[in-house]
């Protein structure tokens, strides 16, 4: 698409001259039309839950709360639309808050950072009997930002972890050349068809809309994982094979991040 400008020159002389200026503002429309997306999306979203939280609370105070039986299985899916409508919330707030300034860059740990991060996900490990190899030098450092880094690696671990079969294997490996650090969590999970890997890093895509619900999945982990991966300087890759399994990987800047971030 196309703006213009048109200022005339040498008014009120005879000889009119006309000076157009056209902006070429396909991005801007692009970038529009995807915020316009999002909100449309969040808005879909956050409905979804609180839907069922109030249809659900409604059916119980209309009398459903007199069969114990009812009220307990009620009361479990309003808890669990609660939790999800929180984290989804949370990661809404990711995506668009701006960075406050002062966010900082620090030497951060790798294997430490993902030993914290395979604890959490400690019950969900032992639930599908995954085994988990962690191939991560343990001197290896990285100067980033913290906080980002670990929500990063949180999320493909836990999408490694989710989206894994039983008895299946989460291998997180991580190495360092002069100037960057790759890290990559494989999985043997359901893998990924190839005409959705290229969408698998959009805000609210998902393959299998009610399998990721049911995993409480918000459809935003890939879309925050790329996003703070392109703000701390690096990139991220998808290798997958449906049916077989996936790997993801992070590339980052061991010490020279955007100037942003700089102490
Ligand atoms: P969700 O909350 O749905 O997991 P994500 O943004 O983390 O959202 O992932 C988007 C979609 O990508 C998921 O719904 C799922 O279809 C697919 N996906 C993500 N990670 C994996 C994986 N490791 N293996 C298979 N599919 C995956």
């Amino acid at each position: 698409s196309v703006d213009a400008s048109v200022i005339a020159l040498n008014r009120g002389t005879s000889d009119l001259q006309v000076l157009v200026i056209l902006y070429d503002v396909t991005y801007l429309r692009q970038v529009e039309q995807m915020q316009l997306d999002f909100v449309g999306n969040v808005s879909h979203e956050l409905k979804t839950p609180v839907t069922a939280i109030s249809g659900f609370a409604e059916t119980l105070l209309a009398g459903a709360k007199d069969d114990p039986q009812t009220l307990d299985q009620f009361l479990h899916i309003i808890y669990d639309e609660s939790s999800r409508l929180t984290q989804l919330i949370t990661d809404i707030l990711t995506l668009s808050r701006p960075d406050s300034g002062q966010v900082q860059a620090k030497p951060v740990n790798v294997q430490a950072l993902v030993t914290d991060a395979l604890q959490s996900l400690k019950q969900p490990i032992a639930e599908k009997q995954l085994t988990i190899n962690a191939d991560v030098p343990d001197d290896l450092a990285i100067t980033t930002v913290p906080a980002k880094f670990s929500q990063v690696v949180r999320n493909l671990l836990n999408n490694a972890v989710f989206y894994n079969r039983k008895d299946g294997v989460v291998t997180v490996t991580a190495k360092a050349d002069e100037k960057n650090l790759k890290l990559s969590v494989q999985d043997t999970g359901i893998g990924i068809a190839e005409n959705d890997q290229e969408r698998i890093f959009e805000r609210f895509y998902r393959v299998d809309k009610a399998r990721s619900r049911h995993n409480g999945g918000t459809g935003l982990g890939l879309a925050i994982v790329h996003d703070m991966v392109l703000q701390l300087g690096g990139d991220v890759t998808l290798n997958s094979q449906l049916g077989v399994g996936s790997t993801f990987t992070v590339t980052l800047p061991l010490t020279d991040l955007p100037s942003f971030y700089k102490g």
